[in-house]
């Protein structure tokens, strides 16, 4: 026997992280339990079905399948047998208060027509984009996001020379961007991923704009079924491959002496040794309540990812939306210094639909439609406190409706037949997610890289997987997250 088959590991949690560290430390002999608080495995990834209508609850657009691919492998799986991959070739529509509209997509003639419409003159801007950002996205994926880089150093010779000598990282994406298009409108589009990154783009490092390059070069995709079907299908095969998964079972400490792991113990009282714990509950909301010992609030100070609002909303109609819209403010800058510098209403409330129905007609009644609406809205101050637009519901569902008027879009409240709304508050209560924010810890020069909170504590035995550790946020990410645990893992226990 070998000495990893020997150990047991207690992942709390049982978002995609904590599903991807499980299946990579299965398949290296390591026996796991998953002790997951609510009745459902996926956190932040997870589902809704009421009256024949079925909503993913976060996560609405699939990025980078090939991470998704490996995982299935690293479980003697292929993913194909599981999963029947959609393309999203409509990729996301943006639509802009002066009625102005922009698409980007993976389908390359069209976006060269819509970069020329707003460009006024050539795509040679689309050119130099694609060509800067593919050797970032290699740089990204071969030698910075696979590996466990703890010191600048190692990091800064990943990144290489030239991408540091260029700026990227200390440039903001808006004037990386800026490189390439003239257009306001493209710009805005390119940089609205920023706000998901937890910043503005006038602030986070330009090498981000891999994002936008990653869905042009790469495609948006959603799995038959929703997004949520990834997470049934994985949970199948945590079952195969013999990993425990308790659900149900709220863990209320972590137990710890002499800065070493020794448990955990459940909300109902009963304790469970471990010698080696994964805390898959985002990474700020451990350190502060669940390891009593530590009681951490350094947090405080971290700038995180924005809180949401989201509805779901199950249509009496069939729509021909666009499966992906983002419907973006005049005050473009204005409202990206609401939401993170001044923590208030953001100005013209920029808002993101998804339509998932349109591409996949399984996931509502015949002759219906589903809509799910997310609004980013600032944060808290501390941890312990409401977030005040939980209590603003009326006044945004009513924003939503006079904006898609102002479009023409042909719907109003009458045409919801089901509704469902989770608040900041709710999100957070739901998952366990720390001063209300939805993606986690932001991706700010200082915290991304060497410099992102490490997914191994100083306290022997415990690690971290998910949002808020490296490499960052988003489902490809913490499914990365969960295998440089498990390496991380390996190299210091076999
Ligand atoms: C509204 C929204 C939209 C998003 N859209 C996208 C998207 O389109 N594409 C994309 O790639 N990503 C998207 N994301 C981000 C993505 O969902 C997250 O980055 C990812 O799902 C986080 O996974 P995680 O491993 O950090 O775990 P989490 O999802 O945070 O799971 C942690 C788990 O721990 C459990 N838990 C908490 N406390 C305890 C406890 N004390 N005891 C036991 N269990 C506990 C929780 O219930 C939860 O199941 C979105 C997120 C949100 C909120």
């Amino acid at each position: 026997m070998n000495k990893s088959a020997e150990r047991e590991i207690c992942i709390i949690g049982g978002g995609m992280g904590s599903i991807s560290a499980a299946i990579y430390l299965r398949s290296k002999g390591y026996e796991v339990s998953v002790f997951e608080k609510n009745s459902t495995l996926g956190g932040r990834a997870n589902i809704i079905e009421e009256k024949g209508f079925r909503f993913d609850v976060g996560p609405s657009l699939l990025n980078y399948p090939w991470i998704f691919e490996n995982l299935f492998e690293a479980a003697g799986e292929k993913m194909d047998d599981h999963i029947d991959l959609i393309e999203i070739k409509s990729g996301v529509k943006f639509l802009w208060d002066d009625k102005e509209t922009f698409t980007i997509t993976s389908d390359f003639p069209r976006l060269s027509k819509e970069i020329a419409r707003l460009e006024k003159s050539h795509i040679n801007g689309l050119n130099s984009f694609l060509k800067v950002n593919s050797k970032r996205y290699n740089i990204a994926f071969e030698k910075l996001l696979n590996r466990n880089l703890d010191n600048p150093l190692g990091w800064g010779i990943g990144l290489g020379f030239s991408e540091l000598l260029s700026g990227s990282m200390f440039k903001s994406m808006y004037s990386d961007l800026g490189k390439h298009f003239k257009s306001d409108y493209i710009k805005q589009a390119f940089g609205s991923y920023a706000m998901y990154l937890g910043g503005s783009p006038f602030k986070i490092p330009g090498f981000f704009s891999i994002l936008p390059y990653g869905e042009i070069a790469y495609g948006l995709w959603m799995p038959k079924g929703g997004i949520y079907s990834l997470i049934e299908k994985l949970e199948n095969i945590l079952e195969k491959k013999g990993v425990k998964v308790f659900k149900n079972s709220q863990v209320s400490e972590i137990i710890t002496n002499n800065n070493e792991v020794k448990g955990i113990v459940l909300e109902d009282g009963r304790s469970i040794p471990y010698e080696i714990v994964i805390s898959n509950v985002d990474l700020p909301t451990t350190e502060s309540k669940l390891i009593k010992k530590i009681n951490n609030n350094s947090f405080d100070k971290k700038q995180m990812t924005p809180s949401v609002m989201t509805f779901y909303w199950g249509l009496n109609k069939e729509t021909d939306f666009p499966h992906h819209m983002i419907f973006l403010p005049d005050d473009y800058k204005g409202c990206f210094d609401d939401l993170f510098i001044k923590k208030t209403f953001p100005n013209g409330m920029p808002f993101y639909t998804s339509s998932p129905s349109v591409s996949d007609k399984s996931l509502s009644p015949s002759g219906k439609s589903t809509l799910f609406v997310l609004i980013p809205l600032p944060v808290t101050e501390k941890d312990n406190e409401i977030n005040i637009y939980s209590n603003e519901i009326e006044k945004i569902k009513t924003r939503i409706f006079d904006r898609f008027k102002h479009h023409n879009i042909d719907l109003t409240q009458d045409n919801i037949e089901y509704e469902k709304i989770y608040t900041p508050d709710e999100w957070k209560n739901l998952f366990g997610l720390y001063k209300t924010s939805a993606f986690g810890a932001s991706h700010n020069l200082f915290n991304i890289g060497p410099f992102r909170n490490k997914n191994k504590s100083r306290c022997k035995g415990l690690y971290y997987v998910g949002a808020s550790t490296t490499p960052g946020t988003g489902l490809p990410m913490v499914t990365l997250s969960g295998k440089l645990v498990s390496d991380r893992i390996e190299n210091d226990f076999s």
